[in-house]
């Protein structure tokens, strides 16, 4: 089926009870049994519940995937790839990931054995000369948030063959309409479905997705024995959301290239960080690695930009009116940020300044909204800037 048509239609079909187009959200935390082990393939809430179940062979078919697993958070999805690793063993990350996992993987996860190297991924050498021979776990986050660096998966997914590492892919960013880390060769996919996924700033949630069946065996059993897994009706409200996936990600990304375009006319703004601009030191890859279903190249719909000064930065924050001051991203909503007091304020400003990530530094997340408006507001704040 094409991505649209699974978007719509896969992991679900009509309620054979009432015909009911819409699959039920099963608020049940446990079901009847005939005879003991004689079931309809659900014994408790925690192991499998059927509007969990939808959801997770939706996204799985989106991703080109065979199996999913949801998860409570984008965090708690992560944190279920960390139960595939052991004591000793050794993890290479993209330096600019997600605040959040930077600070899950150094602070919780080393008081546990494991050890970790950041570097910047978009360098395949980088990676290829931090290898140990404890290293069990490449986990690349592309776009980076907030730099957007883009980190080449077909590369990464070979080195990781060669050297016998799993390669874990944060796909939050794109979302699959923009890009499929399996295509490429990655073993996981992990999301955190309250971005694009769900889309309607209304849910968190987290899901991981794999091909390979003793990779699922073991997910599957992290999944039922940790237990963090996402409520039936946030998994309703997520499949719900998925269904329009490809029309809200077609017209995130046309506006964020136009937004694009016009920052980075603007005198006022130093710089302009989005994979669509030719400026772009990663554009090209971007194009090529970034595709639609249709094989058309996108870049989403998350701009960064320099305004040169945390009081620049901050007097535009405080400036705009259609554009929400909040954390987060991917909601048809347009959203505005200051990743290094928000987002990204659990990474230490050493390693922020190392990084390139600064003080000037705002982030947009591009809605649904008419493109026209967005620009209009941008415009008037800048202007009081
Ligand atoms: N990965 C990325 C790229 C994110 O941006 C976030 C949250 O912002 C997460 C993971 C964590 O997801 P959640 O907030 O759903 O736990």
């Amino acid at each position: 089926m094409e991505f649209a048509t699974n978007a719509v239609h896969a992991g679900q079909s009509p309620d054979s009870e009432s015909g009911a187009i819409i699959t039920p959200i099963y608020q049940t935390s446990t079901y009847v049994q005939k005879s003991p082990g004689v079931h309809k393939g659900y014994e408790y809430g925690r192991t499998a519940n059927p509007t969990r179940g939808a959801l997770e062979k939706n996204i799985a078919a989106l991703e080109n995937g065979k199996f999913g697993f949801a998860y409570s958070s984008g965090m708690a999805a992560i944190s279920a790839i960390m139960g595939l690793v052991k004591q000793g063993d050794h993890i290479i990350v993209t330096e600019n990931v997600y605040g959040g996992t930077y600070r899950y993987f150094q602070k919780i996860m080393t008081n546990f054995g494991l050890s970790f190297n950041f570097v910047d991924t978009s360098s395949l050498a980088n990676i290829e000369n931090t290898v140990q021979p404890n290293t069990r776990l490449v986990f690349v986050e592309t776009p980076t948030n907030p730099l957007l660096k883009i980190s080449d998966l077909n590369k990464i997914a070979n080195l990781c063959q060669h050297h016998n590492l799993l390669l874990a892919v944060d796909n939050t960013f794109l979302s699959p309409y923009f890009q499929r880390p399996l295509e490429f060769g990655a073993d996981l996919v992990v999301h955190s479905s309250t971005k694009y996924l769900n889309g309607h700033s209304d849910v968190i949630g987290g899901i991981v997705i794999v091909n390979d069946e003793k990779l699922a065996e073991q997910l599957g059993f992290l999944q039922n024995s940790i237990g963090a897994i996402p409520g039936p009706f946030d998994c309703w409200l997520i499949l719900r959301s998925t269904k329009t996936l490809h029309l809200r990600m077609k017209q995130q990304n046309s506006n964020a290239i136009e937004i694009a375009n016009y920052l980075e006319k603007h005198s006022k703004v130093e710089q302009v960080i989005y994979p669509g601009l030719l400026t772009h030191p990663h554009y090209e890859l971007a194009q090529e690695q970034q595709l639609d279903p249709q094989g058309q190249s996108g870049f989403g719909g998350m701009i960064s930009f320099e305004m040169g000064s945390h009081e620049c930065g901050k007097s535009l924050l405080e400036s705009v009116n259609l554009f929400s001051l909040a954390e987060s991203l991917g909601g048809v909503e347009s959203l505005i940020c200051h990743p290094a007091s928000m987002t990204h304020a659990s990474v230490p400003q050493t390693e922020r300044e190392r990084i390139g990530l600064s003080d000037g530094l705002v982030r947009i997340s591009v809605g649904v909204e008419a493109v026209k408006d967005l620009i209009f507001d941008l415009e008037q704040a800048l202007e009081k800037v």
